[in-house]
């Protein structure tokens, strides 16, 4: 074993079979053809780094930090390994063995961890950026300042819901609401299209103030004591309350939700509530009642991506074609490539944009080939990488809808 110690679950480790049967399905490996770059070349690396034959060092590190993390390879493997928690634990060992430089340790530890879980720091931070859009003035930014800013989306909506809003008609009970971090900033309006569907659909929407953070942003780069964190804070704000679902509509966020029960397990005092809440856990397609979705009259084509958080971690494809299919009204066409990564990948398209923008432009171009008017996904991190690519190629008449935007 490693000087520095065990960092990886072993049986986990040691499922996987090195059959190869995922590498097709990753996109690093579809970009790069370098093995090192593909689910089982990292599984190698990892294993490596725990039995101390590699170091935590940059040539190694550098292949597991070009992994977005999307879990395609689990959709894949027969063998049922568990990558994501793999890659989790392998990158809170790298964070805490191996120094970033300047620009990455400001964009992680900053940025990344100390502004986009707070709403009000970021919605301070993203002030400025407004205002130099406001004033056309993006031109004196670096480059990499230039590319953040396409990713903003053009206008930021209302903030936080009410503490509890009625179901419309006859009321079926009462379900739990998480409003995101990135997603009450960003996309107020769309948290506001998810309370209505479910008052709709005969659903009290309850919205605790004392929730935060999901901890996704930290477990993806990390942080994993800080996502338990923010795990045992949500489970606080939402126990005893007789909910009958906690609603989640960002695919990234619930993917981490529904995992509580295995970032606390070694905690004896939260394992139980930990799994408790998870259970709770459910995306908004999958509670939807979609015998309740009204045709829209459109000839707009209509496609679907599928957000990798969604499609590949939690198992869920099915659910929000069938609402976007009965919203449609024949209109619909599937997306080639739909559950291959946009590139966004939470934060990814900020510490890797090289291999973000391939992957956004391979995204766009699908789309296009597509002749769909809409295409409607489940994540705001997919919605903004769409979005500001579309723009880029040109392709205004295309619009990226959250599917609670477009089912209301
Ligand atoms: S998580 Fe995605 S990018 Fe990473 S190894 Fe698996 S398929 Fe490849
Ligand atoms: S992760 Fe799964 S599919 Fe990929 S090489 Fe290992 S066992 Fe095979």
């Amino acid at each position: 074993m490693s000087a520095l110690g065990q960092f990886l679950d072993e049986t986990k480790a040691l499922s996987c079979v090195h059959c190869g049967l995922c590498l097709s399905s990753c996109p690093t490996y579809l970009e790069t053809g370098n093995e090192n770059d593909s689910p089982r070349g990292r599984i190698y690396i990892m294993r490596a780094m725990q039995s101390g034959q590699l170091g935590v060092e940059a040539a190694a590190v550098r292949h597991i930090d070009l992994c977005l993390g999307c879990r395609a390879c689990e959709t894949a493997c027969p063998s049922g390994v568990q990558y994501g928690t793999l890659l989790e634990e392998t990158r809170d060992h790298i964070e805490k063995h191996h120094g970033r430089g300047l620009f990455q340790w400001l964009l992680r530890r900053f940025v990344i961890e100390q502004i986009f879980p707070l709403p009000w720091r970021l919605r301070l931070a993203l002030l400025p950026m407004r205002m130099i859009r406001f004033l056309r003035l993006t031109f004196i930014l670096p480059k990499f300042a230039r590319e953040m800013m396409e990713l903003l989306p053009q206008r930021l909506a209302r903030g936080k819901l009410p503490a509890e809003r009625l179901a419309k008609g006859e009321g079926r009970g009462k379900v739990g609401f998480i409003e995101g971090c990135v997603m009450q900033v960003m996309f107020g309006d769309t948290n506001d299209s998810s309370a209505e569907l479910l008052q709709r659909d005969g659903w009290n929407v309850v919205t605790p103030a004392s929730q935060g953070c999901c901890g996704a942003l930290y477990a993806h780069s990390g942080q994993l004591e800080k996502a338990r964190e923010c795990a045992r804070r949500n489970i606080a704000a939402f126990e005893g309350q007789s909910l009958e679902a906690i609603i989640i509509n960002a695919a990234g966020c619930g993917s981490t939700l529904v995992e509580y029960g295995e970032l606390l397990k070694g905690d004896p005092e939260w394992a139980e509530r930990a799994e408790a809440f998870s259970a709770k856990v459910r995306d908004l397609v999958a509670w939807l009642d979609n015998s309740q979705v009204t045709p829209v009259k459109s000839r707009k084509k209509v496609t679907y991506h599928d957000a990798c958080h969604l499609c590949h971690a939690q198992g869920i494809k099915d659910e929000p074609r069938q609402l976007v299919r009965a919203r449609a009204g024949g209109e619909f066409v599937e997306l080639v490539e739909s559950d291959l990564c946009c590139g966004s990948a939470g934060s990814y398209n900020l510490t890797e944009p090289e291999m973000a923008k391939k992957l956004k432009s391979r995204k766009v171009q699908n789309i296009l080939e597509s002749g769909a008017d809409v295409v409607v996904t489940t994540n705001p991190g997919c919605l903004l990488q769409i979005q500001s690519g579309l723009k880029k190629a040109g392709a205004n008449h295309v619009r990226a809808v959250h599917i609670a935007d477009y089912l209301k």
